[in-house]
C-alpha cells in the first residue's frame, strides 16, 4: 500500500496504524521514525528526487536491533531513487529503491561483529562489507 501524505502530522497516525507499511514522505520534512531514527538519515542522497520510501517493518525491526546493540547506528545508506541507485551502480534491483533496505556503520563494533548480531534479528536479507553492513526486509532469506 502506498500512499502520499502532505503533512507530518497525518504521516504520524498513519504509522501508529497496523496496515500501512510503505509510506512515501515528502523529502523536505523531517521527524522521529522511532526512538533513535529520524526521516533525515533515510533519505536518497542524490539531490533530485523528491521523495522518501519508508517500510515501517523495517524500521521497527531496525530499532530492535538498535536497542540489543546499545550503541548508536549510524546510517550509511538507506532509501535510493532508482536514478541515485544507477549513478553508485547498485544492484539492479537494490532493496535500497523499496525503503526496505539499511546499511548500518556502528563505531563500538565492527562490521564483521555486527554482521553476525544482525542474525538474531527478523532481517531477511544480512550483507557484510569492509566498512559496513547490509540489513533488509526483502521478504525472503539472502546472505552475503
Ligand atoms: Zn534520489
Ligand atoms: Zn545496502
Amino acid at each position: 500500500m502506498k500512499k502520499e501524505l502532505k503533512n507530518e502530522t497525518k504521516l504520524k497516525e498513519l504509522l501508529n496504524e497496523s496496515g500501512l507499511n510503505l509510506i512515501a514522505v515528502k523529502k523536505e520534512l523531517d521527524f522521529r521514525l522511532s526512538e533513535n531514527f529520524s526521516l533525515n538519515e533515510f533519505k536518497c542522497r542524490c539531490n533530485q528526487c523528491r521523495i522518501v520510501v519508508i517500510n515501517v517493518d523495517h524500521i521497527v525491526k531496525l530499532q530492535a536491533f538498535r536497542y540489543a546493540i546499545g550503541a548508536p547506528l549510524h546510517v550509511a545508506s538507506a532509501y535510493r531513487c532508482e536514478h541515485h541507485n544507477k549513478n553508485i551502480r547498485g544492484a539492479k534491483n537494490s532493496q535500497h529503491m523499496f525503503g526496505t533496505a539499511t546499511d548500518l556503520v556502528c563505531r563500538t563494533m565492527s562490521p564483521k561483529e555486527l554482521h553476525a548480531r544482525a542474525e538474531d534479528f527478523d532481517f531477511d536479507g544480512i550483507g557484510l562489507y569492509s566498512s559496513f553492513i547490509h540489513v533488509d526486509s526483502r521478504g525472503y532469506r539472502a546472505r552475503w
